[in-house]
């Protein structure tokens, strides 16, 4: 991956008015480049500010979370409320980017770390926290040692620990890295596994705010949503507003790979046309426009979408959403006509019936089941029939799980079903009469 430095010659959002990415490539990640950029500016007067004032500033920025689900971030940031004073309450901030096609945190972390540090700080000062746990995807060897080298240029100058910036509130900032899971990525997983336990996710209720890290009150939040608080409360939640589309406002950062000319990190206004994003900064399809076959838009777990749908589509939420699909962590990944689009989902059911934990019935078995049938469908070696009978096989583990992994091997299969049916008919109609014995003797 290339990190777009050179977004000047595309219109758009403004240089100015981006958080990270026209930063990338040229600039020190360490305290001191931070500084020159407005990092830790005024930070103590925000502390000063209080809760109650950062949270209402969150709330008018519109900010969702950015680790995929898009829950409101001030709302979340308000549930561990001011109840149970003296009991210690944690963030625990979501570093373990493993969504296939997602590289946004790991961008932050590498070249930004300062903004994360500073954001834990902020954020935990609304949520009356005591101290953030960063738990980082084991594999990311030079993002944790760059944000271990902004953690303790933080402790040195006072920022952060022990009157943090001379406000008066104590906060510490620990860094934690996992050791490969996918699923802990899973915020209860996560506090599991950061609690030196098997990363497995736990049932809910009783929620982390209430019972979360060592039985405590905790808020899990993403990489990004931490990051960009600092700059929302110096430019204040209506400047964030401002972008992008009503309950879907604000810039975000896009991972863009797979069958374009420029694979990159970058960001841009919230709720930009697909299309453009693409042609913008990534140089286009490779071959042209015409030679797209569709796009997933937002990471592994959403249903892809196909050409005609790629046209129209804005990259936000809610119309993502309304589309059958999703904004997830906005990781868009690209294949144009040369893709075996059913190799492709295939590959995908591969990789979570490997990542399930193995706790519940539906998502162990159905995994398995799903990786199978997707492994005779890619090769042929199924009856057409068997089509209804997988896309029932995803709707009984849709929704029937501990934890959102079941749903996220699911919905790939059901946008795949969705759109490219006819394609599917078509692969498995020449070797039907091989498995017209095996399924008769399956039905009597
Ligand atoms: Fe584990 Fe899968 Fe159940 Fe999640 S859905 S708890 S990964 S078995």
């Amino acid at each position: 991956f290339n990190v777009v430095n050179s977004i000047r010659k595309y219109g758009g959002l403004k240089d100015q008015d981006r958080i990270f990415t026209n930063l990338y490539g040229r600039h020190d990640y360490k305290l001191k480049g931070a500084l020159s950029r407005g990092d830790w500016y005024k930070t103590k007067e925000i502390l000063l500010k209080g809760e109650d004032w950062i949270l209402k500033e969150i709330k008018d920025s519109g900010l969702r979370g950015r680790g995929g689900a898009g829950f409101p971030s001030g709302l979340k940031w308000s549930f561990m409320g001011k109840a149970s004073p003296g009991r210690a309450r944690y963030l625990v901030v979501n570093a373990d980017e493993g969504e296939p096609g997602t590289c946004k945190d790991r961008e932050i972390m590498r070249h930004d770390p300062h903004k994360l540090v500073e954001g834990c700080l902020l954020a935990g000062r609304a949520m009356l926290a005591n101290a953030a746990y960063i738990y980082i995807r084991g594999e990311f060897v030079l993002e944790a040692n760059n944000l271990q080298v902004a953690i303790d240029e933080a402790y040195s100058k006072g920022l952060i620990g022990k009157n943090a910036c001379g406000s008066g509130y104590d906060f510490d900032v620990y860094l934690h890295r996992g050791a490969g899971a996918y699923v802990c990525g899973e915020e209860t997983a996560l506090i599991e596994s950061l609690e030196g336990k098997q990363g497995k996710p736990r049932m809910k209720p009783p929620f982390p705010a209430d019972t979360g890290l060592f039985g405590c009150p905790t808020t899990v939040a993403n990489v990004e949503t931490v990051a960009v608080a600092p700059t929302i409360l110096r430019r204040g939640g209506s400047w964030f507003a401002g972008f992008g589309a009503p309950r879907n406002s604000g810039t975000k950062l896009f991972c863009i790979s797979g069958h374009v000319n420029n694979p990159c990190t970058v960001e841009e206004e919230m709720s930009i046309p697909l299309r453009e994003l693409i042609e913008k900064h990534c140089g286009g399809i490779k071959g042209g426009w015409d030679n797209l076959l569709a796009i997933i838009p937002g990471g592994s777990s959403v249903p892809l979408l196909p050409k005609n749908l790629c046209e129209t589509a804005l990259m936000d939420f809610d119309s993502l959403r309304d589309l059958n699909s999703g904004l997830g962590t906005a990781a868009v990944i690209v294949m144009d006509k040369s893709t075996d689009v059913v190799q492709a989902i295939a590959r995908l059911a591969e990789f979570y019936k490997h990542e399930s934990c193995g706790q519940c019935t539906p998502c162990r078995e159905g995994t398995t089941w799903l990786n199978n049938m997707m492994g005779r469908f890619a090769t042929g070696k199924a009856h057409v029939r068997e089509i209804d009978m997988l896309y029932e096989l995803t709707r009984q583990i849709e929704g029937h799980t501990i934890c959102a992994l079941g749903d996220a091997a699911a919905w790939p299969i059901q946008g795949l079903i969705r759109h490219f049916r006819p394609e599917l008919e078509a692969r498995l109609k020449s070797s039907a009469s091989d498995y017209e014995p095996i399924l008769n003797a399956a039905s009597t």
